[in-house]
């Protein structure tokens, strides 16, 4: 291998300060503790623990038999577009099958929406905290990160601050609610407002929407079918098929015809099987079965969770949606992660990846057991009492 290519600095600015020495750090730390004989519990991870249904797995393995191994259209099958259509139809949404273009997962809706509308040098407005992955794009996109912080209006956007810093130089504005990590929601009502915005500026809305179908009490709004609105979905979450690669973007036709240039020599189409699966089930109606009977287990847990956090005295905000907390605690976050890991093998996550003024604040996933859950707080609380 040329050694110039190991070497330092070789990487195109673009890429210079995204960093992958986080995660990379709490596993080394969580090795560390594994060879020292503390089992780990892992509070970090990003997806449903369950498996995928065998019913879908199933439909998969019938549709590799009967071809679907080679290349779809750019857009994806027709039958999971128009079944998508159909969901927003229901909700009388009126798009077709021409605003839905699959994706090989919504990572790659989110990235193709941004490659397509950030313009370089120009300005993107993040709440945060928000999934960290927004603020990688707009770096890829050589733009800049404005964050609106959040954290004083229960994690959702105070559509008068959005107005305040909206200015001319900004191309697109993210916003992803059920959001990852707070489990803020915003309903219907909230979100037109916003959408209200991107209609009377010349400006993106990218809205990620992959855990809508991930809620507990308040009813997540879509801002499908607005002007200037890119939507993102997916099935990672709500199927727990995060392996299968299955995203999609609803949008006007025009904006769908612009990210199709990126998708085209990007992810190219998803995996065919895959989606023709979804596309069963979703026609069968078994779709939102299985969703709920997940929804139902990470209730539990949340109410279980939210209880034993509160009782420990955290601040934190009891998540309407998706399957992760985001409480504060009273230092720096890092260290206290950090040495929850080293000492008592419960792997979080810090805040300051999830944007700015989250120093103080770490994420939990409560996409895991029960018990792991419980074992996870009497650490917790272990920790809290020896320091
Ligand atoms: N958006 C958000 C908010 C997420 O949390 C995730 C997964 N962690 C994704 C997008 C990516 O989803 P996918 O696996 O479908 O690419």
């Amino acid at each position: 291998m040329n050694k110039k290519l190991r070497g330092e600095g070789m990487e195109a600015s673009r890429v210079s300060d995204i960093s992958t020495s986080v995660i990379r750090r709490m596993f080394e730390i969580a090795e560390n503790a594994r060879k020292k004989g503390i089992d780990v519990v892992n509070l970090s991870i990003g997806e449903p623990d369950f498996n995928t249904d065998p019913l879908i797995i199933e439909r998969a393995k019938k549709a590799m038999e009967d071809g679907y191994t080679h290349y779809t259209s750019n857009l994806g099958i027709e039958e999971l577009r128009n079944e998508i259509a159909e969901r927003y139809l229901k909700m009388n949404i009126e798009i077709s099958s021409n605003n839905v273009m699959i994706t090989a997962g919504a990572s790659e809706a989110l990235i193709n929406a941004s490659l397509a509308f950030i313009e370089r040098g120009s300005k993107v407005l993040i709440p945060s905290p928000s999934f960290l992955a927004y603020f990688m794009y707009v770096k890829l996109c050589e733009a800049k990160s404005v964050n609106i912080k959040v954290h004083d209006n229960n994690f959702i956007i105070d559509v008068d601050l959005l107005n305040e810093v909206l200015t001319k130089d900004v191309s697109v504005i993210f916003i992803n609610y059920p959001n990852n990590p707070t489990g803020a929601v915003m309903d219907q009502k909230e979100l037109r407002a916003i959408a209200e915005i991107a209609e009377d500026n010349d400006v993106i809305i990218i809205s990620d929407e992959i855990y809508d179908m991930i809620y507990y009490d308040k009813k997540p709004g879509t801002l499908a079918g607005y002007e200037n609105v890119v939507v993102v979905n997916g099935f990672s979450k709500s199927l727990a098929m995060t392996g299968w690669r299955i995203g999609y973007a609803v949008a006007d036709e025009e904006l769908i015809e612009k990210m199709l240039r990126i998708h085209q020599v990007n992810g190219v189409c998803a995996p065919a099987f895959a989606q023709k699966a979804v596309a069963d089930v979703m026609a069968e109606g078994i779709d939102r079965e299985i969703t709920k009977s997940m929804v139902r287990e990470f209730r539990k847990r949340r109410d279980f969770t939210y209880k034993k956090l509160k009782d420990m005295g955290f601040k934190v905000f009891k998540p309407e949606g998706a399957f992760y907390f985001f409480p504060e605690y009273r230092g720096d976050s890092v260290e206290f992660v950090e040495s929850l890991v080293s000492g008592k093998g419960v792997i979080l996550t810090p805040g300051f990846p999830f944007g700015e003024g989250n120093e103080r604040y770490f994420r939990i996933s409560y996409a895991t057991s029960l018990q792991n859950l419980k074992k996870a707080m009497e650490r917790i609380e272990e920790f809290l009492e020896e320091t």
